[in-house]
């Protein structure tokens, strides 16, 4: 696609002015665009190297704060509307899990055309998080970051109404470097360049000074369908200001991290004893893109060119420098941390959970090399102090945020115990094949399904002979499988039917939804506008609301001129509503009458609404990070998936349940309005989508008083005094990061106290103790019932050693050995077993038949070791016995067991055995 791009469409009225030409790179070979006439390389590295470490060129030195503020009020002189940063986690997205750029603030409904945005043009300074690179993060000594903000600003251009383009947007870019930062104009170089990425694509101009790529100016005009590009109806200017690059430029420290990080930077270092040898790490960063492991180079190798390049001993050199890498990976992974859990992610295995547990368990790694493993949320603190100025969230989240972290910690600590072992069997199993090395795949399985990270695996393997070579890229390749996918949502998409039927409905007009004029609405008249399959009505109104957003389809009874029909479910195809009918479907044009089931509606309804306040309850007792993860609303009962650290306690419990049902008992009235997107996500924010993202131009808002807000689809009370009680039934984990609470609203509430009560009532008859001391008096019948059990262990020792005693005074010689037989009629099979034990203890020349004769007859078998040499055979004699009561039986030489069903030819075994067993003696 690269050839897409014309030399005419970079050639802007504004080089053409101010004396840029359009040069080669001798090294590179990209044409870009200059003022130094003689200049051979595009300006950025490897072409050339970064110039500016100590010599820095902006008029002064800027903080990110202070650069963020000179950017934003730049744009804002110039006709642009300063906007909020998004959050870090794109909730209103079901295709990524994190920002990765500003542009991902707009997608997709504004570059879509969808929906306005926010405000045109716009400027923004957006925290984006990026994976890809996480293994170079530290390394490279800042040329990699893993969070960072991205300053953009935004033009949209619609048909008929252009806001600017390239040349425009160069000149601000020009014009910010020059006037503002100071740079020189000569200094700046654009190269041209052919951008794509998430289905778009357009051309680019990347900006450089001193070796150093500060901006990305990206024309977004087409989108990419196969090997096609189709020029999109709005063209997007997406620009890219690195704002900790802009920074770094105008300090002209040797490393990025110093200038992001300043303080805290300074304290890992303090923490960990780290010698920061500045004029080292001057030396070392030209070089450092050496450490660019993308390709899973080992981190070896590559140090040792690295080494080779500045002409030292690579042993030396990496001794200094690993502890400077690692604390300045540790920095920029304790910000990304604080960001998410401030934006409510809980680790786990899913989503941005797992990214989030990834970033803490790498982390973790690394202050174990550094010694300071114990440090992790005196660092969180210290970066929630540095950054909470300019992003408030984290102050306000800074309890949840250590709370996730201790909990995080001590899951850890329990995932090596278990991954211990199994990296112990892989490693004695590859041993056994003569293998010496645990291949790459396994470490990424072992991490991806069990948690460990390869140095726990080494610490473990190693001495056992087995090597671990990490390959330099491990996070990366771990991080891939997660970064995208699709959000769990109650929003399941179309149910199967809706499917199957979207073509049939398509000609046919939107039904009107009069269960949102009135959810309380119970009958209605509608006209039949068709019938599918002769089992779907479709009318042009109705009260039934159809299956979504976690609510059953509703049932009830159309009433039509052949009489009435039932309704078993209703759907939602497209605009359409469908009524599934079991019966005679109404002719078209026929008015029908509707009835739904009101009972079951009105459950749903309360459940639906109790869901909102459960949720609401669960944030207040459990923490802000607590969102909701799924629900399925029911008759009886409901549930709601929450996301917490760890598992609710009873106490929690009841005050979550205590919490919704004063809620619902202040009768707070439920505003269910419908707006526009853009409108909705300003007044209310992305907590917005937590039943997940919601498609379309306007959302439906249902606002419970300050106590809940949500995009909601569903039927809901008008006050919350309809719902009456809440009663949490249980709750249960239903994964890692994620727990269920199972809840009854209304009468169901009260069933389920009544149930309770039935239970209780009669667990208080059957031990005759009044209810309220039920507790106490089951509470000392457990303690009787263990003494009595102790007692009965005692008594069948001492019975089992007198019988044993009995039975060999009574034993009659058979041959060499000595039979010993009994015949019980109550006891248990254990007493019995023990009883023969104790009997081939005390005389190996024993052999025991014992006949436990109940329901059935049982014979049990024993031998002494001397007995067995004599010829006899246990399980053998069992299974001859045992066909005498009609069954079978067998085991092992020293103990056999059989029996059957013929209790009254027990006695026969008796009289049979001493023959049977002479049989088989051999001396
Ligand atoms: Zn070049
Ligand atoms: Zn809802």
């Amino acid at each position: 696609m690269e050839n897409e791009i014309s030399e005419k469409e970079f050639a802007v009225p504004f080089f053409k002015e101010n004396g840029f030409t359009r040069k080669q790179c001798e090294c590179c070979k990209a044409y870009f665009w200059t003022q130094r006439p003689d200049e051979k390389y595009c300006g950025d590295s490897p072409c050339v190297q970064y110039s500016f470490i100590g010599k820095p060129p902006a008029k002064r030195p800027y903080s990110v704060h202070d650069m963020r503020e000179l950017f934003l009020s730049f744009f804002e002189k110039n006709g642009h509307t300063r906007i909020k940063p998004y959050p870090v986690v794109a909730r209103w997205r079901d295709d990524v899990f994190l920002v990765g750029a500003s542009i991902y603030d707009f997608q997709p409904y504004v570059t879509e055309g969808q929906i306005p945005p926010p405000a045109n043009p716009l400027v923004i300074s957006q925290p984006s998080i990026r994976f890809t690179d996480i293994d170079n993060v530290g390394p490279t000594l800042g040329r990699h970051d893993l969070i960072f903000e991205m300053g953009g600003a935004h033009a949209f251009n619609y048909p008929g109404k252009e806001i600017y383009w390239m040349d425009q947007t160069i000149r601000y870019h020009h014009q910010l470097a020059t006037e503002e930062f100071g740079l020189k104009s000569e200094s700046l170089s654009y190269k041209e360049h052919f951008w794509s990425g998430g289905g778009n694509a357009g051309p680019d101009v990347e900006c450089l000074c001193d070796g150093l790529e500060i901006s990305t100016l990206v024309f977004m005009q087409y989108k990419v369908q196969g090997e096609e590009l189709v020029k999109l109806p709005i063209r997007t200017v997406d620009t890219g200001y690195g704002i900790e690059r802009w920074a770094w430029l105008s300090q002209g420290k040797p490393s990025a991290f110093q200038v992001i990080y300043g303080s805290v930077l300074d304290k890992i270092f303090d923490m960990a004893s780290v010698k920061f040898d500045e004029k080292l790490v001057a030396k070392v960063v030209p070089v450092s893109s050496y450490m660019n492991t993308e390709r899973g180079e080992s981190r070896i190798d590559a140090r040792k060119k690295m080494a080779d390049a500045l002409g030292m001993d690579w042993r030396e050199l990496d001794k200094v420098l690993v502890p400077v890498e690692n604390a300045m990976a540790v920095a920029d992974h304790t910000k990304t941390i604080a960001f998410l859990l401030s934006e409510c992610v809980v680790p786990s295995n899913v989503e941005e959970g797992y990214l989030a547990r990834l970033l803490i368990r790498r982390t973790y790694r690394m202050l174990r090399q550094l010694g300071i493993e114990e440090r992790i949320l005196d660092i969180l603190d210290l970066q929630v102090n540095y950054w909470g100025g300019d992003f408030p969230q984290l102050k306000d989240m800074r309890r949840e945020i250590a709370e996730a972290i201790k909990s995080e910690e001590s899951k850890y600590r329990r995932t090596i115990e278990r991954g211990s072992d199994l990296v112990r069997k892989i490693s004695s199993d590859l041993k056994a094949k003569g293998q010496k090395e645990i291949p790459s795949n396994t470490l990424v399985e072992l991490y991806d399904s069990h948690g460990i990270v390869p140095d726990i695996v080494r610490e473990i393997a190693e001495p056992m002979g087995v090597q671990v070579n990490e390959p330099g890229n491990f996070f990366g390749m771990v991080a891939q499988k997660h970064l995208s996918g699709k959000r769990a949502s109650d929003e399941e998409g179309e149910t199967e039917v809706a499917v199957s039927l979207k073509d049939k409905v398509a000609e046919l007009p939107e039904t009107v939804p009069l269960y949102y004029k009135d959810p309380f609405q119970k009958q209605f008249q509608g006209k039949a506008l068709a019938v599918i399959d002769r089992k779907f009505v479709v009318l042009d109104q109705t009260c039934f609301y159809p299956e979504g957003g976690g609510q059953p389809g509703d049932i009830g009874v159309l009433q039509t001129s052949a009489g009435p029909v039932k309704v078993v479910d209703t759907q939602k195809a497209g605009r359409v509503i469908l009524h599934q009918i079991d019966g005679k479907p109404p002719r078209v044009g026929d008015i029908v009458q509707g009835s739904i089931e009101w009972d079951r509606r009105v459950s749903l309804m309360r459940h639906h609404t109790g869901t909102h306040l459960v949720l609401g309850a669960a944030r207040r007792v459990l923490g802000k990070h607590a969102w909701q993860a799924g629900a399925q609303k029911g008759v009886e009962s409901s549930r709601i998936d929450i996301s917490h650290y760890e598992r609710i306690t009873d106490e929690q419990v009841r005050e979550i349940e205590r919490l919704a049902t004063e809620t619902a008992l202040q009768d707070i009235p439920v505003e269910s309005m419908w707006l526009p997107r853009e409108k909705a996500e300003q007044a209310y924010g992305y907590i917005l989508y937590q039943g997940g993202v919601v498609p379309g131009r306007e959302l439906r808002v249902i606002k419970i008083g300050d106590w809940d807000v949500e995009a909601c689809g569903g039927t809901h009370c008008t006050r919350t005094g309809q719902i009456g009680a809440i009663k949490i039934l249980h709750t249960e984990r239903i994964q890692d990061g994620v727990e269920r609470i199972i809840f009854a609203a209304g009468t169901q509430a009260l069933r389920a106290f009544q149930e309770q009560e039935r239970v209780l009532k009669g667990i208080s008859s059957a031990v005759e103790a009044p209810v309220e001391k039920v507790d106490q008096y089951v509470q000392t019948l457990i303690e009787d019932r263990a003494k009595l059990t102790k007692r009965l262990e005692e008594l069948g020792i001492q019975w089992a050693g007198q019988e044993a005693e009995r039975l060999l005074r009574s034993s009659k010689k058979v041959g060499t050995v000595k039979l010993c037989q009994g015949k019980y009629t109550s006891g248990e099979e254990n007493e019995i077993v023990s009883l023969n034990n104790k009997i081939v203890e005390e005389d190996p020349n024993a052999v025991t038949v014992l006949l436990l004769v109940k329901d059935s007859a049982r014979v049990f078998v024993g031998a002494g070791k001397q007995a067995i040499s004599h010829g006899v055979h246990a399980g053998k004699l069992a299974g001859k016995l045992a066909a005498i009561v009609g069954g079978g039986g067998g085991g092992k030489d020293y103990f056999g067991q059989g029996g059957g069903t013929n209790t009254k030819a027990a006695d026969q075994i008796i009289k049979n055995s001493e023959s049977v067993l002479k049989s088989m003696l051999t001396k």
